[in-house]
Formats: structure tokens, C-alpha cells, sequence
């Protein structure tokens, strides 16, 4: 099978050139091993027939048997139908088909007797049952045992006759050319330890199940399957960095530090901010290198601890960089952090795309000859003529906008190799990330500093923007900024600008004589920075701004948010702008307007927001719409994580067993070298071979 796995789809009876062709484009079905794993999404109880005098309009997908007492085509055009009265001696019910037609009517004989599988609909006091399945009912439940499978297929799939049917008989085709056998993937004491099914077991059981119980058995190994390699591939990977790299030792805490910590301070450490200071001073002190990822709301104060950890690297003698995804937020970092050290003797140096040639040069020489301690900038950094005389520690603040490539870069731009911090306002669930950075180790900001009032947060239609006008007035009044926020999804829609610039005409008008700023992406770089700064410097009360001010920017004195179209952004994007405003010891607003023509799902969204300001919560019910089995996320994020049937949203438990069970087995055999674990490795091999090491990417 492991040969056979690879075989083209084209070579199984039944698919020729053109559907696999169909097969590839519109389920990435390429090889037998693709179909086996393209799952099943939902199953239907095929085991009872259904009375149709007890059916109604709100049952789910039903069977029923009985016999065709008439046919009639109606209708012109795209309302021309099929109608099939049906009847068991109960009652009678229409079976209807739009499409179709001339195969169906030809198919179906009157007085013979069929098994109907549909879901039934109720209109006025008619029942019908739209595009059913029907079969003989000698024949019908051949395959499947009450259980009926159902597999995701497109109108092009459809088209071809590769409907859900279609799809189960293939693998009816292909599980009987392979005698329903596969190779196993686990080894005999995982196994044994799990108590899971085979996977041939579990395989045959996905797509043809037994039994309730048996599916569920199924399912399970399945998913286990997935995640266990998974966290298996992460956890060799993350051992053998620990083993290749060697840290630059730092294990004092020296002079700058102290004095920073006791005379420089301007408020206490939060409880959380000690904790994560600890567990970095712990990783850089170990002699391994660290890789951390640092996690914490917006405003939990992650600067703060950067900066910590950049004195424990200066106080060993390196030097440290901290990298931001923009010069706006590059320099603000640069000015928070003077302003931190005040009077104390280190050089710092900020370097950005626009710094002038001479300044660069100067900085560059500092940087190489050792005389700069800390540099702040923006992908600058990572330019080829950029060498550090010993980097120590790499800060990079907000990773999503910072390529896996350039911090890669980053690396090989000293002597040793540089511990790494991220630090990330992005809240991740725990199982996401066990996923996808299991490999660092990650601290948590879990609590604000003290004396914020949470932002409250209030949804509004737009067709009460008057009211709003007024609201912002009074704030402006009262001395506070505001930001208005508009959707950008594509830097070239043309319409979205248009609303930008409407909007600030209005605004100009509306809230006269306060002034008004903008900031868009398709502005030039210094256009931008000149009009963030009269946001800044608090000569503009009002910014209005595509998402470029998503990150980092912080302006204590604005406290509310307004956001624009809010039903076009995602969870996270509100949480994050949201995230701008309830700096100050003022209360803060957010206000989310959206048009009143909302799906369930986006008002949910927009609930969730008003209800609560937990990250994580908001980060899990993000998770949880968006479906965990799909990801987006991941994918775009070009991690290469793409699960075909765990979700990592319900499979916390499952994820979390199969980390333990990896760890014990890595524990025992940390090379996978004894003959027992020759299948495991393998496994490993072919399923993330070729990828890029995680363990390179943070
Ligand atoms: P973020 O985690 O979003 O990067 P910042 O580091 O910008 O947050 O911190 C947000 C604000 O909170 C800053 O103005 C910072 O000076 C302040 N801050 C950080 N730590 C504390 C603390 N322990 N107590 C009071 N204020 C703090
Ligand atoms: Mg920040």
C-alpha cells in the first residue's frame, strides 16, 4: 500500500482522465492514499424507516420506502420540476428534482418498490422531499450499515456524477482493491498503550461504519493519528535544535539591569510580567538557546519585559536588537525605550528604511564595532549590510507581519546564534499553538496593569450615525482623541477608498472646527508619518485610518474606537483594534456600526465583542466559528498544517493525550533508533520530510 498509496486517482476503475482531473482541482484528490483520507463530514441514521404519516417539515434527513404512484413534469424555464408522488400507505409525499430530470424520470418505475433518502420540507400543509436519493430498495443498504456517509463535493464534482454517492463508492472500489488493508502507521506499543483501532480498522470504519461505536473508535484513532505526528514532529524537532544549538550563555544579572529595575522603574512589575521575566532569565541562562514566543494581550505591557530581557543580554556583554513591522511603531518603541532608560550610559540606535545615509553609516559601525548596545528597527535590520560584533537577544514584536524568511535572516547576522523572543498581541488558543509553535516555549501577559477600566464596548446601526456624531463630540470635548477605523480587505478596492474619503469629508464637516487626520495604505510612506504624528502629538483629535494602525501604536489620551463596517472584520481584527483605546486611566469606547442586514454568524461576532474583552475567550469563539478543521489561519500562514479530520477547536483533549503519549514514547527513545519505532520515523519522514523545519521558522 505504501507504493500503491501514491498511485494516480486516474488509475482506479471507474475515474479516467477527466474526472481525475475534477477530483484534483476541486478536492486535491491526486493519489488512492488522498481519496482514503478525504473523510466523511457528517453521517445520517440510515437504520429506521420513517411512517410518512409522522414526518414533518423539521426533521433532518430521513429514509423512507414505499412505491411511485405518479410522475408529472411542471413548469417552464428554471422552474421546470420533476414531481414523483410517493407513498407508503400512510400518506403521501412529493419527491421533487430541478435538475436532472430526464435521467430521473427514466430511472424510476412505477410499482416497484424504493428506499427514499432526503430531507423533508413542509410548505403551507404540503409535504415534499427536494433532489432525494432513491434506489431499489433490494439493493439500498448493500454498502452501509445504517449509517450513510456524506463527503463534501463541489457543482463541478456534481457534475461529473462524483456526488457524496459517487464519492463512498469509490472507496468502496478502492478499500476492495487494497482488500481493506492498510499498512499501519503507529507503532504496536503506542497501540497498545492507546488501545486504538488498527487503521485499517479505523479506515474501513470512516468510510463504511459498522456501528455508532465503531465510527466513534474510528474518528478517534483518526484524529489521534494526526495529531500525534504532529506533536511527535515537534517534539523531535524542538530536541534536536536544543542539541544542535548552543546558547550564548547569559548567566548574570548584572549592573544595568539592577539599576534599571530599582531606580528607573516608573511603576511595579504586574504578577505576570515577574513571571515572564523569570522564565526568560531561566532560558537564557540554561547555556541553550532560547526560543520563546511571548504572548499577551494588548496592553499587558510586553515592552516592558523586551526591554528586561535586553539588559540581561547587554549585562553579558552582547548586544540586543528589537525588530517592529513598521517605522511608525519602530520608532515609537525607540522613544519608549529612551524614555525607559533615561539617564542611563547605553547607546541606543534606531534604524528604519528612511534613516538618512549619513546616520546610517554611523549606525552601521556602531553596530558592527560593538559601541551600539541596542538597536531598534524595522526589516532594515535584516539588510545584508547589517552585522552585529555579537547580538545576543532578537526581539521581534508582532511576528505575523514579519516573514518566516527574515527571521531566518536574522540569525546569520552575528557570530553565535541569538536567542529569540516574539512577542505577539495575537491571542492564540492553547491547542493552536501547541499546533503550530510546539516548539517554543511560550510565556502568557495574563493580566492587565493596574487601574485600566475595561473598554466598553456598544454595537450601533449605521442608520443611527447621529447619535454617534454626538457622542464623539462630547469625548472630543472632554479632551479625548478618537479613531475611526474603515475595512480595507483589498489595497485596490476602489470602493473602499471611496468610503475613506467620504467619511472624512463628513467627519471634517460634522465635528468642525476639531481637525481630522488620515492614514491609508495607499499613502506615501512620509505622508503617513506626518499625519500619524498630528494624531500623536494630539493636534488632530480624530484619525481616520484603514488597519494600518492595527498594531502597536499607542496613544494613551485616545479612548475611543470607532469601527466602520465592523460586520467586514474578523474576531481577532476587532479585538485588536479595540485594543488601541483603554490605555489611559479614562474610560474607553468602543463602537462598532455596522448595517442592521446581519447574518447569524456576524452578529454573533459582534455579541461577542460587546459581551467581553478576554482575548483568549475571544480568540477559542473565533476559533470555534471559523471551525477549527479549516484553518485559514494556518494555511495562510504558510505553517503547513492542514488537518484533515482533527479540529483543533473540539480536540483539545485529543491533542493534549496525544503531546503526552509522544513525550513518554521521545522520553524512552529520544532518536527513534529501536526497531519497535522504525514505522514511526518513517512516518515522520513522509509526512514532513520535504517541509521546511519548524524548528528554523521563530
Ligand atoms: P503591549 O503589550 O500591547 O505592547 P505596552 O508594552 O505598549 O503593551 O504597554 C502598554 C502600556 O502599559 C504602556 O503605556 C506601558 O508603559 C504601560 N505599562 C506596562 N507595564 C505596566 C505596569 N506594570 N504597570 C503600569 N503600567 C504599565
Ligand atoms: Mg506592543
Amino acid at each position: 500500500m505504501i507504493d500503491l498509496g501514491k498511485r494516480s486517482i486516474m488509475y482506479l476503475p471507474g475515474i479516467g482522465p477527466r474526472k481525475g482531473e475534477i477530483l484534483r482541482k476541486e478536492a486535491e484528490i491526486v493519489s488512492f492514499e488522498d481519496l482514503l483520507y478525504y473523510f466523511p463530514y457528517k453521517y445520517a441514521d440510515r437504520s429506521r424507516i420513517y411512517p410518512i404519516r409522522s414526518i414533518s417539515g423539521n426533521m433532518p434527513y430521513i429514509q423512507l420506502k414505499g412505491r411511485i404512484l405518479s410522475l408529472s413534469t411542471l413548469g417552464e424555464g428554471s422552474s421546470r420540476r420533476l414531481i414523483a408522488r410517493f407513498t407508503d400507505g400512510t400518506g403521501t409525499i412529493d419527491l421533487v428534482w430541478f435538475k436532472g430530470i430526464a435521467y430521473v424520470r427514466e430511472k424510476l418505475k412505477p410499482d416497484k418498490e424504493y428506499l427514499v433518502f432526503g430531507k423533508p420540507v413542509e410548505f403551507g400543509n404540503a409535504l415534499s422531499m427536494p433532489h432525494p436519493e432513491i434506489d431499489p430498495a433490494e439493493q439500498a443498504t448493500q454498502l452501509t450499515g445504517g449509517l450513510t456517509p456524506f463527503y463534501h463535493t463541489t457543482d463541478r464534482m456534481k457534475k461529473a456524477f462524483l456526488n457524496s454517492r459517487a464519492v463512498q463508492n469509490l472507496q468502496y472500489t478502492l478499500l476492495s482493491l487494497i482488500r481493506w488493508q492498510l499498512p499501519e502507521t503507529l507503532s504496536e506499543d503506542v497501540l497498545e498503550r492507546t488501545r486504538m483501532l488498527s487503521l485499517s480498522e479505523a479506515m474501513r470504519n470512516i468510510h463504511f461504519p459498522e456501528s455508532d461505536d465503531k465510527l466513534r473508535a474510528a474518528r478517534l484513532r483518526l484524529k489521534f493519528d494526526e495529531l500525534f505526528f504532529i506533536q511527535l514532529n515537534i517534539l523531535c524537532t524542538a530536541a534536536h535544535r536544543k542539541r544542535a544549538f548552543e546558547g550564548l550563555p547569559c548567566p548574570v544579572v548584572g549592573t544595568h539591569f539592577h539599576r534599571f529595575y530599582h531606580d528607573y522603574l516608573p511603576f511595579p512589575l504586574t504578577e505576570a510580567q515577574k513571571r515572564v521575566v523569570r522564565e526568560i532569565r531561566a532560558d537564557m541562562g540554561s547555556g541553550r538557546q532560547m526560543n520563546r514566543l511571548l504572548q499577551g494581550d494588548v496592553g499587558s505591557g510586553k515592552t516592558l519585559v523586551a526591554l528586561l530581557a535586553i539588559l540581561l543580554a547587554v549585562d553579558n556583554g552582547y548586544q540586543a536588537c528589537l525588530m517592529a513591522p513598521s517605522e511608525i511603531l519602530a520608532a515609537q518603541h525607540y522613544a519608549t525605550l529612551r524614555n525607559f532608560l533615561g539617564d542611563m550610559p547605553l547607546e541606543l540606535a534606531l534604524l528604519t528604511g528612511s534613516t538618512r545615509r549619513k546616520e546610517r553609516q554611523r549606525i552601521l559601525s556602531g553596530i558592527a564595532s560593538g559601541a551600539v548596545s541596542i538597536v531598534i528597527g524595522t526589516h532594515a535590520l535584516v539588510e545584508e549590510s547589517v552585522r552585529f560584533a555579537s547580538l545576543g537577544l532578537a526581539v521581534i514584536d508582532e511576528q505575523h507581519r514579519f516573514g518566516v524568511e527574515q527571521r531566518a535572516r536574522l540569525r546569520q547576522k552575528s557570530p553565535g546564534v541569538p536567542h529569540v523572543l516574539v512577542m505577539t498581541a495575537t491571542p492564540i488558543p492553547r491547542t493552536l499553538a501547541m499546533t503550530l509553535y510546539g516548539d517554543l516555549d511560550v510565556s502568557v501577559i495574563d493580566e492587565l496593569p493596574p487601574g485600566r477600566k475595561p473598554v466598553r464596548t456598544l454595537h450601533r446601526y449605521d442608520s443611527r450615525k447621529a447619535e454617534l456624531y454626538d457622542f464623539l463630540r462630547k469625548e472630543i470635548e472632554r479632551g479625548r482623541q478618537v479613531y475611526v477605523v474603515y475595512p480595507l480587505i483589498e489595497e485596490s478596492e476602489k470602493s473602499d477608498y471611496k468610503n475613506l474619503e467620504e467619511g472624512f469629508r463628513v467627519f471634517c464637516e460634522v465635528l468642525a472646527p476639531h481637525r481630522v487626520c488620515m492614514v491609508h495604505g495607499r499613502m506615501k510612506a512620509s505622508d503617513k508619518e506626518s499625519e500619524m504624528r498630528k494624531f500623536v502629538s494630539g493636534e488632530a483629535q480624530i484619525l481616520l485610518a484603514t488597519t494600518v494602525i492595527e498594531v502597536g501604536v499607542d496613544v494613551p489620551n485616545a479612548s475611543v474606537m470607532v469601527i466602520e463596517s465592523a460586520e467586514r472584520f474578523g474576531l481577532s481584527q476587532l479585538h485588536q483594534l479595540r485594543g488601541r483605546v483603554g490605555r489611559g486611566s479614562e474610560q474607553s469606547y468602543c463602537v462598532l456600526v455596522s448595517s442592521s442586514q446581519l447574518s447569524r454568524e456576524t452578529r454573533r461576532r459582534l455579541e461577542i465583542m460587546v459581551q467581553t474583552n478576554n482575548g483568549f475567550e475571544i480568540a477559542e469563539e473565533d476559533l470555534r466559528l471559523r471551525g477549527g478543521g479549516d484553518l485559514e489561519g494556518t494555511r495562510q500562514s504558510g505553517l503547513g498544517v492542514n488537518l484533515k479530520i482533527a479540529n483543533l477547536s473540539a480536540d483539545g483533549p485529543i491533542l493534549h493525550y496525544a503531546r503526552e503519549i509522544a513525550g513518554e514514547l521521545l522520553a524512552a527513545d529520544p532518536l527513534l533508533e529501536q526497531p519497535a519505532h522504525q514505522r514511526l520515523s518513517r512516518q515522520l519522514k513522509t509526512r514532513f520530510g520535504n517541509k521546511p523545519n519548524w524548528g528554523d521558522i521563530s
